[in-house]
């Protein structure tokens, strides 16, 4: 009778044993599920970087972090008269054009920058530290060169992009402000010709609604 109670308890206790090692295999697998969801998720399907979601959520989430201490360069760069691609060479060769910046962008910056499209065939960056004048000139210089090039490959002819870049130098930034002032130089650069790259210091907007209108940028610096 004891041998049978013996019995019993060691296959009870052996199969709870199977059973617990068994839930935490699965708790893992539908942990990894969950992960490799939330990381495809926060992708843009066609080019691979952040989607515009993920983008700003943690771009904006960085500058509140960062708090008066934030340094580095906001860039947003438009491909110019794309429509214009689309329309002369199809969507899908317009597709290869967009992956190919998407690329280069994710090529060209830091693995910890921030880069994703910001909808269309407009896309942003963020490059925490990344304050020297030269350095955002020679990355912007190899975007722009790649996105000619990938105009070269797919379409058999140049295609060019403009760029706003906001330098923050250890200031107090908030990202709408931010995101207003890189849209302004950004707007400069397709104003004054596009294929061109305009930078401007951030500024502390005076009040709001200043900050909201889309003029030219102050102080800025262009190179064509
Ligand atoms: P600008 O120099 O002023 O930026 O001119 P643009 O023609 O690039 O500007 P506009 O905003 O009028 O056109 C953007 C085009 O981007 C329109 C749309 O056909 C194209 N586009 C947006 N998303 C996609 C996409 O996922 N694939 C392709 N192939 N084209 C796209
Ligand atoms: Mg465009």
């Amino acid at each position: 009778m004891t041998n049978a109670w013996q019995v019993a308890a060691v296959v009870g206790w052996s199969a709870a044993g199977a059973a617990a090692v068994a839930l935490v295999a699965l708790r893992r697998r539908w942990a990894a599920e969950l992960e490799r969801f939330r990381a495809v998720s926060e992708r843009d399907a066609l080019c691979g970087v952040y989607n515009k979601g993920a983008l700003v959520s943690l771009v904006s989430d960085l500058f509140g972090r960062r708090g008066t201490r934030l340094r580095g360069t906001l860039l947003l760069v438009d491909i110019d008269r794309f429509k214009d691609v689309n329309d002369e060479f199809g969507h899908a060769e317009g597709d290869e054009i967009l992956r190919a910046v998407g690329e280069a962008l994710s090529r060209g910056f830091r693995a910890g920058d921030i880069v994703g499209r910001f909808g269309g065939d407009e896309f942003m960056v963020f490059a925490e530290g990344l304050v020297d004048p030269a350095t955002i000139g020679e990355k912007v210089a190899a975007l722009r060169e790649a996105t000619r090039e990938a105009g070269l490959a797919h379409v058999g002819r140049p295609v060019t992009c403009s760029v706003g870049a906001l330098v923050i130098d250890g200031r107090a930034a908030t990202y709408d402000a931010a995101l207003r002032q890189a849209d302004a130089a950004l707007y400069e650069a397709k104003r004054s010709g596009r294929d061109r790259h305009v930078t401007v210091a951030y500024e502390e907007p005076i009040c709001p609604a200043a900050g909201e209108r889309r003029t030219g940028a102050r102080e800025a610096s262009f190179d064509v």
